[in-house]
C-alpha cells in the first residue's frame, strides 16, 4: 500500500466536517424526530442543504476527489449522525447518480445528473431502482426486461421494482433491467427514465421500522419507453458486452454487472454512514452514563456501564479505520484482494446495531422511549445489516475473495 495513507485529513477536510457538523446539528439533529413520526420525505432540509451546497453533485463529487481518501466517509459521518433518515433523503440521490457517473457516457452524466439534484429553488432526488420482489441478493433473477425497438431506436422496459429509495418520487430513475435473460448478470443494462416518462409509476410506499424520514416504495414499470440515448454506456458498449459474454469471455477483472459495480463503489460510504449512527448513541449513552444516579452515585461509575461504553468506543473506532482504508483504497484504485469495501460495510453496520442496542441498555427504560433519540437511533441502525448487501452476502463476497473458491 501506498505510503500517502494518512489518517489526517488534512485542513480542508476538516474545515468541512466542521461545516457539515453544525448543519447536522443546527438543522437535521432537532428535526429527526418529527420527520421520523411524519414518516415522508423532509422537503425543506433537502432544500435548505441544497442552498447551502451541501446538496450538490458538485459537493459529492469535491469530497469523493479529495486527496486525502476520505471526503465521502467524513462528509456521511456527519449527516448521519444528524439523523439517518433526513440523511439518506439528502444523499439518497447520489446512488442513482453514481450508476451513471460509473456506467454513463460523458454526455449522458452532462444531461441527467443535473436533473437529478434540481436546483435549490426546485428541488429535486432520483432514484436507483435495482431489487425487485424476487431478486434481491440475487441480483441475477432479476425479471424487469428491456427490448429494444429498432424501428423507433428506443428501448421498452416492463416489470416492477421494490425497495427503491425514493422511487416514484424521483425525477430521474436509474432502472436495471436484463436485455438477455440467458445471460444471467451478464444481460443486465442500467437505463435512465427521464421525469414524466409515461408508464412509470409508484406502487407501494412501505412504512418501515427506522429511516422513516427516507422515501422507500415499489416503482412499476408499464410498457416504458425510453430514447436510444438512455442506455447508460451506449448501445455498441452494450452489444460489445453481449457478444464477449455470449462466446463465455469472461470481462478482465471480472468485475460483474453495472449494479454489482455501482454497489461496490458505494459500501464504505454507506458503513460511514452507520458509524454517523453508532457514534451518535454512544455520545448520548456517555453523557447519560455520567449523569444518571444510581446507587448514589453516576452509573458510569460501575466497570459494568464503563466497559460497555469502552466496547462501543472501540468499535466505532475500528469500523471507522476498516472504512476510511477502502475510501482510499477506492479513491486511490488500489485493487479489493480481500473485498476491504465489503468489510467495511459489515464491521460499520454490525457496529451500529450493537452500539444501538447498547446505548438503548444504558438509558435504561429512557432509552425505550421516544423522548430520548437513541431508540430512533437503534431502529434506524437495522437497516445497515440489510441494503447495499445484507451481512450475509458482504461475508459470502469477502470469503470468496480470501479463498479464491466458490462459496455459496
Ligand atoms: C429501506 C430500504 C432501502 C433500499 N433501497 C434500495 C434502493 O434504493 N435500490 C435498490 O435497488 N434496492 C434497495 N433496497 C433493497 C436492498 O438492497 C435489499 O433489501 C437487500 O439487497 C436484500 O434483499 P431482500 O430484501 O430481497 O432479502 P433476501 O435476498 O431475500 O434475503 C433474506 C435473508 O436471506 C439471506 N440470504 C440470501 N441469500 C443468501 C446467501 N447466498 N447466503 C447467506 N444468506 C443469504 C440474507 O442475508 C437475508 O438475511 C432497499 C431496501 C430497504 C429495506
Amino acid at each position: 500500500m501506498s505510503s500517502t495513507f494518512s489518517l489526517d485529513p488534512g485542513a480542508d477536510q476538516l474545515a468541512v466536517r466542521d461545516w457539515l457538523h453544525g448543519f447536522a446539528a443546527d438543522v437535521i439533529r432537532p428535526a429527526a424526530a418529527e420527520w421520523d413520526e411524519r414518516e415522508e420525505t423532509p422537503w425543506p432540509i433537502i432544500q435548505e442543504a441544497a442552498k447551502l451546497g451541501i446538496y450538490s453533485l458538485d459537493f459529492y463529487a469535491q469530497q469523493y476527489f479529495d486527496p486525502s481518501g476520505v471526503g465521502i466517509p467524513i462528509a456521511m459521518e456527519e449527516l448521519f449522525w444528524g439523523d439517518a433518515g433526513i440523511g439518506l433523503s439528502i444523499v439518497g440521490t447520489t446512488l442513482a447518480a453514481v450508476a451513471v457517473l460509473a456506467n454513463g457516457t460523458d454526455e449522458q452524466i452532462g444531461t441527467w445528473t443535473p436533473q437529478m439534484f434540481g436546483t435549490p429553488d426546485d428541488v429535486k432526488v432520483a432514484a436507483f431502482c435495482s431489487s425487485e420482489p424476487d431478486a434481491g441478493s440475487d441480483v441475477g433473477a432479476l425479471r424487469t426486461r428491456a427490448v429494444y425497438d429498432e424501428a423507433k431506436d428506443e428501448w421498452v422496459l416492463n416489470g416492477t421494482k421494490t425497495w427503491a429509495t425514493n422511487g416514484g418520487i424521483a425525477a430521474v430513475h436509474v432502472v436495471v433491467a436484463s436485455v438477455d435473460p440467458d445471460l444471467g448478470t451478464r444481460g443486465h443494462a442500467s437505463f435512465v427514465v427521464p421525469p414524466g416518462t409515461p408508464g412509470l409509476r409508484q406502487g407501494q410506499k412501505f412504512k418501515k421500522h427506522g429511516i422513516r424520514a427516507s422515501h422507500t416504495a415499489e416503482v412499476v414499470l408499464d410498457g416504458v419507453r425510453v430514447p436510444g440515448s438512455c442506455l447508460l454506456g451506449g448501445k455498441e458498449k452494450l452489444d460489445e458486452r453481449l457478444a464477449r459474454a455470449r462466446e463465455g469471455v469472461k470481462r478482465a477483472g471480472g468485475r460483474g454487472n453495472a449494479a454489482m459495480a455501482t454497489f461496490e463503489a458505494s459500501r464504505p460510504a454507506v458503513g460511514a454512514q452507520a458509524i454517523g449512527i453508532a457514534r451518535a448513541a454512544y455520545e448520548v449513552a456517555l453523557d447519560y452514563a455520567k449523569t444518571r444516579e444510581q446507587f448514589g452515585r453516576p452509573i458510569i461509575d460501575n466497570q459494568g456501564v464503563a466497559f460497555q461504553l469502552a466496547d462501543m468506543k472501540t468499535r466505532i473506532d475500528a469500523a471507522r479505520l476498516l472504512v476510511w482504508r477502502a475510501s482510499w483504497m477506492a479513491v486511490n484504485n488500489q485493487p479489493f484482494t480481500a473485498a476491504e469495501g465489503s468489510m467495511s460495510k459489515l464491521y460499520a453496520g454490525e457496529t451500529a446495531k450493537f452500539v444501538t442496542a447498547q446505548a438503548m441498555q444504558i438509558l435504561g427504560g429512557n432509552g425505550f422511549t421516544r423522548e430520548y433519540p437513541v431508540e430512533r437511533m437503534h431502529r434506524d441502525s437495522a437497516i445497515y445489516s440489510i441494503f447495499e448487501g445484507t451481512s450475509e452476502i458482504q461475508r459470502l463476497v469477502i470469503a470468496r475473495a480470501i479463498s479464491g473458491m466458490p462459496i455459496r
